[in-house]
């Protein structure tokens, strides 16, 4: 019998409609379909880490006759116990996508057209060192960068590694910030962010942050959500989300409260000043480890007494004086509170504002002082990697030992405004700029000054798997392979309380034509010359093994284990054993592989504040200074000059005059599309409509109140009108959404990105005005008015 594709993948037991719908979506290699005719059939499984986000899952890959046909969760991995999300299930979309780029391809036309050539591997890499070694010739380094899509891989750093080689500090990462990164930054120099032990708190208050849709774990936190509900009778736990729209963390939390968007850190200081008033404060944590609690007329209380008692702070906010009151002294009064902000709270012009808001309402609830609730960021084994950061005067990029508090901010905050800082000057201009694992065409609120930019840079090297909206931009595109071909370790989960390293290792050769990057760079280092460990290891995979080396001779943690209790372990440890045995490299190398990764569960001590900066309050002073400290980011979009409270100033274009069918947009993520990636994948596409039953296309979710003056119903269509152009969306009338804001989920709208996502759905973010946060260089999406006009169909 001749097998076709169909009837493989009866044979795999995925049948009827099932099997109709998957063999047009999975292009199988041809090799592989004969190879299975004749074989055995034999099952086996592969342990790796799924590399659809940053947050490191542990996978287990179902393969039959080597071929891979399911993704499950591996249930020893500490991050996810087995489970994983839809996005980790439809890893096998990507691998075998029909549209994956199979051989190197030189443009043709001019920049912004889809117009290519293919050429061969030995040609594109003779291009790429030539280019290379002619600027370490002309002692130009520094006009090479790197824009790079930060997965939390050891990549990063090995790319980040390169670029300082290269004699360049132009290494321009791309990532979310961690949960409360921006506000622990700015107030005592903390990166990475702390860790926090969910389990430990008694209250908990998200300002935005919705741990279980997206970064930095949230199959990590829907676990722990469900064990924290469920014990919730025993503990007490309340657990209130404040946002303006009901998210999962919303609809999971006992309260949610809706807040009008951007002042969320507005009613986070409301909170402090009833805290303080009251005198409920954490005096002791204040005396020891703050900076500038009193210290005159424009300290800390006495900007909280003139600008944020509970009836100004309910007249930005929309909250009640009384529930500003009721939380302020309910969190107070809790053992261990916590409060965290990030997600929505990322992407406002408030954002620095309201995360050291919630940072201060940490230190005066005494939840700095809670015993295991705040810990140590999870430690590397080998040591901290460098941090790549941007001086905020001067726009220079660096890769530092350690960030200085001083004038930097992490890189990553900025990276969006690379154009505008070449347009300020700020930046050399570049020969060479490569980019790898992100889309900066079609993330960014302003696309326009990345196209002008990647038009001007002579030689653009895109590594990518899928032709997408950055491609046409680039000069060179190489095919590079998904994490289920090549070798790779997540690393800690920025703000988990245990330190782990996810194995990544080949489930598969490499398909068509596509190679692993980090071998290409490892080549490219070798022809310029330059080293990047002294073991001059041959592969990637030769210089993961030798990191991994470091691990197994600092004697710690161990490779993932089945239910061992973490006494028993660290009754182990203390009598000098181990869970395995592992006498040399090669047995924990082969445990390696063998379990998916090594995790060290007692090395996460609680929070040392004797060892780090002192916690500086937010001031008037304080934002003064950084306002005009920072003038470079914000590029004149901000304010300049500061006579009225920052809050005022930065809410400015929330407080336009309202029309009935004006609204403030709203984008928001879904699990099933946390970075716009998943677009490309079309069990995502099918499973991110299931819930508004609105499937392939994004809809806009409005309040029954407001739906109901604009004569609208469920299912209606309506022109979304901004500055900037329009869509058109399907409306879902919810009552999980502030009458204020149009709620859009973000990730379709590509223009590329293969023929599950081209042409398919909009994006909202390209309606979105460029503004930023002028104290983290953060682009907003909060800020912008849009006007919804019914469309008769
Ligand atoms: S949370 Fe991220 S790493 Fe985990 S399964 Fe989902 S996509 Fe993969």
């Amino acid at each position: 019998m001749k097998i076709t594709r169909r009837n493989f993948l009866q044979m795999l037991g995925i049948t009827g409609v099932a099997a109709g719908g998957i063999s047009q979506v999975w292009a199988i290699p041809d090799k592989w379909i004969e190879t299975l005719q004749y074989g055995p059939r034999i099952e086996t499984w592969k342990m790796s880490t799924c590399g659809q986000c940053p947050a490191g899952c542990g996978i287990r890959v179902r393969l039959i006759d080597g071929i891979p046909v399911r993704v499950f969760g591996n249930p020893i991995a500490p991050v996810n116990s087995g489970f994983i999300c839809p996005m980790g299930e439809a890893g096998l979309e990507l691998l075998y996508h029909p549209d994956r780029i199979r051989q190197p391809m030189r443009r043709k036309g001019k920049k912004g057209e889809s117009s290519w050539e293919p050429i061969s591997w030995e040609e594109a890499l003779g291009r790429m060192s030539q280019g290379l070694l002619g600027l370490l010739k002309k002692k130009q380094g520094d006009r090479f960068g790197f824009f790079f899509g930060d997965r939390n891989t050891l990549l990063t750093h090995f790319a980040g590694d390169f670029v300082t080689r290269m004699d360049s500090g132009n290494f321009f990462p791309w990532r979310a910030p961690g949960i409360n990164e921006l506000g622990l930054w700015q107030a005592f120099g903390e990166f990475p962010p702390l860790s926090f032990d969910l389990e430990k708190a008694d209250y908990l208050l998200t300002f935005g942050t919705n741990l279980l849709d997206g970064p930095p774990s949230p199959v990590y936190f829907n676990r722990l959500y469900g064990k924290m509900k469920d014990s919730r009778p025993r503990t007490g736990l309340k657990m209130v989300h404040v946002d303006g729209r009901m998210s999962q963390a919303g609809k999971n939390a006992t309260e949610w409260l809706q807040v009008r968007p951007g002042s969320m850190g507005v009613l986070a200081l409301g909170m402090a000043y009833v805290i303080l008033r009251d005198k409920n404060f954490d005096e002791e944590f204040i005396a020891r480890y703050t900076l500038d609690f009193r210290g005159g007329k424009e300290d800390f209380p006495s900007m909280l007494s003139r600008y944020y008692p509970p009836d100004k702070v309910s007249a930005i906010t929309g909250i009640p004086p009384e529930t500003v009151l009721r939380l302020a002294r309910e969190f107070s009064s809790a053992k261990a509170p916590l409060a965290l902000s990030g997600g929505v709270a990322d992407r406002s012009e408030t954002a620095l504002f309201t995360q050291w808001a919630v940072a201060s309402l940490n230190v005066l609830s005494g939840s700095f002082s809670a015993s295991r609730l705040w810990r140590e960021p999870a430690p590397l084994p080998w040591g901290p990697f460098p941090v790549s950061s941007v001086n905020t005067r001067t726009g220079v990029f660096s890769i530092k030992p350690s960030l200085a508090q001083d004038t930097d901010i992490p890189a990553h905050w900025a990276s969006e405004e690379l154009p505008h800082l070449r347009s300020a000057g700020k930046l050399p201009d570049l020969n060479m700029l490569m980019i790898a694992q992100v889309d900066p065409l079609y993330l960014p609120i302003d696309r326009k000054p990345w196209q002008e930019w990647l038009s001007r840079i002579p030689e653009v090297v895109q590594f990518a798997t899928l032709i997408d909206d950055t491609s046409p931009y680039a000069d060179l595109v190489l095919p590079t392979t998904t994490y289920l071909e090549q070798w790779d370790a997540t690393l800690p989960v920025p703000n988990l309380p245990f330190s782990q390293l996810g194995l990544q290792q080949p489930v598969v050769p490499p398909l068509s034509g596509a190679r692993p990057m980090g071998d290409v760079l490892l080549l490219m280092a070798t022809e310029a010359g330059i080293t990047l460990l002294p073991e001059k290891p041959k592969s990637y995979a030769g210089y993961l093994e030798t990191r991994m080396k470091t691990v197994f001779a600092s004697g710690k943690g161990t490779p993932y284990f089945e239910t061992v209790s973490l006494n028993f372990l660290e009754e182990l440890r203390k009598r000098g054993w181990q869970v395995y045995s592992y006498p040399a490299f090669a047995d924990f190398w082969r445990l390696l592989q063998e379990k998916g990764g090594w995790w060290d569960p007692g090395e996460y001590p609680d929070a040392d504040w004797k060892k780090r900066k002192k916690f500086a309050f937010p001031s008037v002073a304080r934002f003064d200074a950084l306002l005009k400290e920072r003038a470079l980011l914000s590029q004149g979009q901000g304010p300049q000059k500061r006579d009225t409270p920052l809050h005022t100033l930065l809410e400015a274009p929330i407080r336009k005059t309202e029309t009935p069918d004006s609204f403030l947009l709203a984008p928001f993520t879904t699990l099933m599309n946390m970075t716009g990636e998943g677009a490309s994948q079309p069990l995502l596409q099918e499973l991110s409509g299931l819930i508004p039953r609105v499937y392939w296309k994004p809809w806009a979710e409005m309040h029954p109140e407001r739906a109901e003056r604009l004569s609208l119903k469920d299912g209606d269509l309506v022109r979304v009108v901004s500055g900037k152009g329009s869509v058109t969306l399907c409306v879902k009338v919810v009552p999980t959404v502030s009458p204020e804001i149009l709620g859009v989920p973000f990730g379709q709208g590509h223009k590329e990105s293969g023929r599950y996502a081209k042409n398919i759905g909009t994006n909202p973010v390209a309606l979105i005005d460029p503004l930023v946060d002028p104290l983290s260089g953060r682009a907003s999406w909060q800020s912008t008015h849009v006007r919804v006009e019914k469309v008769n169909k």
